[in-house]
C-alpha cells in the first residue's frame, strides 16, 4: 500500500519548511505532512545561497505587509523555533536599508514613502546634504534623495532560519523524505491523487504544495500548468577593504549595485543586464560582473571601496516570476488541491514566515487569517493584474 498524507510539500527549502512548521504547529490542523526534498544538504537550493536581507521599503501594500509580519516573527525565532537541546538563533541584525535615488527619482521615492507610511512604516527621506552629513564616506554628488529605514530592516543567517524551521517541523511530526518528485498522478480532472518519486514510490495525498523554488515551473508542468517562474542567476561577491566605513547599512545604489557589511568583510551584488542572465540552472560565477559593473559602481559611491580585495564569490538562483516579479501564493483555480508558494523573486527569505503562516491557514481553514495573501493569487496572471512593485 502506498503511504498516504494529508499534505505533501514539494521542496524543503525555507518556504516548504516554513509551511511545514506552521501547519504542524497549528492544533486545528492535525493532519499528516511530508516534505519531499531531493537535496537534503541544500547544496543548490536558493535558501543556502541567499544573502538573506529583510526590508520594509517596498512600494506596494501586499509586500509591505509580508515584511511587517515576517520581521515580527524573525524577532521571535528563539521562542518559536527552539527545540529541546537546540536554541534557534538566526543572528538577526537591523542596521537598516539605505536606498539611493537620483534627482529624477525624488517623486517616486516620495510616493513610495507615502504608501509605506500608510502601512505603518516610517522610512526617513534624506536630501543629498543630509546624506553627506550622516554618511561622510558616501559620494552624494549625483544623488537626489535617499530613503533610510531605521528599524525592522537588515539581515540574518538564512541557512540557520531554514534549518530552524526544518528542525522544529520534524520535532512536531513532519516527515522529510529525501527523494525527487518526478510526476503528479491525477485522480480526477483538476485533482492530484499522488506524487510520484524517482525511487519508484508514490505518496497518496490530499493536497500538494509546490514550494520547489527555481524548479517550481517544472513541478507545475507535471500538473499541466503554465507557471511563469524561471531560474535567474544572481552572483554574490565577498571583499575586504582597509577603508573605515562607519555605521554602514544595507546600501541600494542608483547603479543597481547592493552592498552590506558581513562581519569585518562586505558582500555585494547587482541585478545583471538581461542578456547576461539566461533562464537556466547554471551556477558559474560571472566575474566580469564584478570587474566591469560592480567595482566601478562601488568605488564611485563609496570612494573608500576603490581599495578592496575580492576574497570569494558564489552564484544562486532567484525563483523569478516573469509576470510581475512578486510571489505566487494560493490554490490553483483549476487544479484545486495544488497550492503554489513560489516566485518570490529575491524576497523569499524575508517573506518565508508570512508565506508559511498564510499557506498553512489556507490549508487548515480555507482562507488566510494572519495575513491577507489574496493579492498574490495565481488568478492575477490570467487576469493580467500586476502587483506594481519597483524592481530592485
Ligand atoms: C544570491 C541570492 C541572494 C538572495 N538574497 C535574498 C535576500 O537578501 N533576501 C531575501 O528575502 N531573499 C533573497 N534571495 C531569495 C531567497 O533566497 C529565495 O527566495 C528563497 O530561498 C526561496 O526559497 P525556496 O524554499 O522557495 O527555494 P529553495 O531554497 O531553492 O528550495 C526549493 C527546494 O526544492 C527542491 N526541489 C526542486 N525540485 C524538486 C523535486 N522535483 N523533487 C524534490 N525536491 C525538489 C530543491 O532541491 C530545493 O531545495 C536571494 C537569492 C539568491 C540566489
Amino acid at each position: 500500500m502506498q503511504p498516504a498524507y494529508d499534505v505533501v510539500i514539494v521542496g524543503g527549502g525555507v518556504i516548504g519548511s516554513a509551511v511545514a512548521y506552521f501547519l504542524s504547529a497549528n492544533a486545528d490542523f492535525g493532519g499528516k505532512v511530508a516534505v519531499v526534498e531531493r537535496d537534503p544538504y541544500y547544496t543548490a537550493s536558493s535558501s543556502s545561497l541567499s544573502t538573506s536581507a529583510i526590508r520594509q521599503q517596498f512600494g506596494t501594500r501586499p509586500n509591505i505587509e509580508m515584511s511587517a509580519y515576517s520581521i515580527a516573527f524573525l524577532r521571535q525565532v528563539k521562542e518559536r523555533l527552539s527545540v529541546d537541546g537546540y536554541e534557534a538563533d538566526i543572528g538577526l541584525r537591523e542596521p537598516g536599508y539605505l536606498i539611493l535615488g537620483g534627482k529624477e527619482d525624488v517623486a517616486i521615492f516620495e510616493s513610495r514613502n507615502a504608501v509605506q507610511k500608510a502601512c505603518g512604516f516610517d522610512a526617513e527621506l534624506l536630501s543629498p546634504a543630509e546624506l553627506g552629513q550622516r554618511y561622510p564616506w558616501l559620494n552624494t554628488e549625483d544623488l537626489g534623495i535617499g530613503s533610510y529605514g531605521p528599524e525592522k530592516e537588515g539581515w540574518f543567517d538564512g541557512p540557520a532560519l531554514l534549518q530552524a524551521f526544518r528542525r522544529k517541523a520534524r520535532a512536531q511530526g513532519v516527515e522529510y523524505i529525501a527523494d525527487t518528485v518526478v510526476g503528479l498522478d491525477m485522480a480526477a480532472p483538476g485533482h492530484i491523487g499522488a506524487v510520484q518519486l524517482a525511487s519508484g514510490g508514490r505518496l497518496a495525498t490530499g493536497i500538494v504544495v509546490n514550494a520547489a523554488g527555481a524548479w517550481s515551473g517544472g513541478i507545475a508542468r507535471m500538473a499541466g500548468i503554465d507557471l511563469p517562474v524561471v531560474p535567474r542567476k544572481r552572483c554574490i561577491f565577498v571583499f575586504e577593504t582597509p577603508a573605515e566605513i562607519a555605521s554602514c547599512p544595507f546600501i541600494f545604489d542608483t547603479s543597481g549595485t547592493v552592498v552590506r557589511p558581513e562581519g569585518h568583510l562586505y558582500i555585494c551584488g547587482i541585478t545583471p543586464p538581461r542578456d547576461n542572465a539566461p533562464d537556466d540552472f547554471g551556477l558559474d560565477v560571472d566575474y566580469d560582473l564584478f570587474d566591469e559593473l560592480i567595482w566601478p559602481a562601488l568605488a564611485h559611491r563609496v570612494p573608500g571601496f576603490e581599495q578592496l580585495r575580492l576574497l570569494r564569490a558564489w552564484a544562486g538562483l532567484y525563483e523569478y516570476n516573469t509576470f510581475d516579479h512578486s510571489a505566487v501564493i494560493g490554490r490553483h483555480p483549476e487544479v484545486t488541491n495544488l497550492i503554489l508558494a513560489t516566485g518570490f523573486s529575491g524576497h523569499g527569505m524575508m517573506h518565508s514566515p508570512a508565506a508559511g503562516a498564510g499557506v498553512s491557514e489556507l490549508i487548515t481553514y480555507g482562507d488566510c487569517r494572519s495575513i491577507d495573501l489574496t493579492p498574490f493569487a495565481f488568478e492575477r496572471i490570467a487576469e493580467n493584474r500586476r502587483i506594481e512593485e519597483h524592481v530592485y
